[in-house]
């Protein structure tokens, strides 16, 4: 089987396999948390959607719920999380719920939100996969466009750099090199379309990876005003002598959570492009870059 993407087998008939049409969720789910850097507790409520709504959040808590679009065009450009901002309302760390509902294949979604911030839960983007496949899929009736990519595309900073390349399905590859002994150089790559846990393999692969930060930058980042719902409850932390909260849910994790927060960042493009995208050291700010570069670059048809 020629497989051209991350939604390419129409053959697959099952709830959570790939497929050509539109989805959104069957149900309403809710979820409720405390945001990162903000450290305010908001309520999530995730509400199915009509085709070509694509993932939207609405701020319910301010007059007249203004509504945030989960698109480029909002990205509010942020250090350490990915806000998302329309007139006055903004939304900050969207990644993890992005990242879930594009890696389950959610097209078209109302997200709710009570306040700011996303939930960070435990720090990585498990929650959410439990909430959704809670709500259940629900095939609509439109088709899903899909984009390739014809050309090469890269941007570096320093030796941070974040590239995509043309390839007949979309796979990712992480790089992150820390001086700190446990984290050091890692690398992971992987593709939905060869996951061993099938079409679903984010849930198992990538979604389960954690938040982790530097011991030594906790207090910094503190006194600026960030991280105030941080805890070793929802973080890694690692320090000197290693990391203060072991164990791992992988060896590799913290390689595994920067593709989360990327993929969360690219589907901000509405769907994930055929496509290897490959990032070294690179920061949601280089996540961004990418995102907008690819826009001219990506070609879109259906399936
Ligand atoms: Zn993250």
């Amino acid at each position: 089987m020629v497989q051209t993407g991350l939604d390419s087998d129409r053959s697959t008939q099952s709830n959570w396999g790939v497929a050509a049409r539109q989805t959104t969720l069957a149900t309403v789910v809710d979820r409720k948390g405390i945001g990162l850097h903000s450290g305010l507790a908001t309520t999530v409520t995730l509400r199915p959607a009509s085709p070509g709504q694509g993932r939207f959040f609405v701020r319910t808590d301010l007059p007249a719920q203004p509504s945030v679009a989960a698109s480029l065009a909002a990205v509010n450009p942020t250090v350490l999380s990915t806000e998302l901002r329309q007139g006055d309302a903004s939304v900050r760390t969207v990644e993890h719920l992005l990242a879930a509902l594009v890696g389950l294949g959610i097209d078209n979604v109302r997200i709710e939100i009570t306040g700011p911030e996303v939930p960070l839960l435990d720090g990585s983007a498990l929650g959410w996969v439990e909430a959704i496949r809670q709500a259940g899929r629900q095939e609509l009736e439109a088709f899903r466009t899909v984009a390739h990519l014809e050309q090469p595309v890269t941007i570096h900073h320093g030796d941070a750099f974040v590239a995509a390349f043309p390839a007949p399905v979309t796979r990712f590859t992480y790089g992150i090199d820390f001086e700190v002994a446990a984290i050091g150089n890692q690398w992971f790559s992987w593709s939905p379309s060869a996951d061993p846990f099938g079409p679903e393999g984010f849930a198992t692969t990538v979604a389960p990876a954690r938040t982790f930060g530097l011991a030594h930058q906790i207090e910094q980042l503190r006194a600026s005003g960030l991280i105030q719902g941080g805890s070793l409850d929802n973080a890694l932390v690692c320090g000197e002598e290693g990391w203060l909260n072991p164990p791992l849910r992988f060896e590799n994790e913290p390689a595994r959570h920067k593709m989360l927060d990327l993929i969360g960042d690219l589907s901000l493009l509405g769907s994930l492009p055929a496509a290897h995208i490959v990032a070294y050291k690179a920061s949601h700010r280089l996540h961004g870059e990418l995102a907008a570069a690819l826009v001219p670059a990506l070609t879109y048809g259906t399936l």
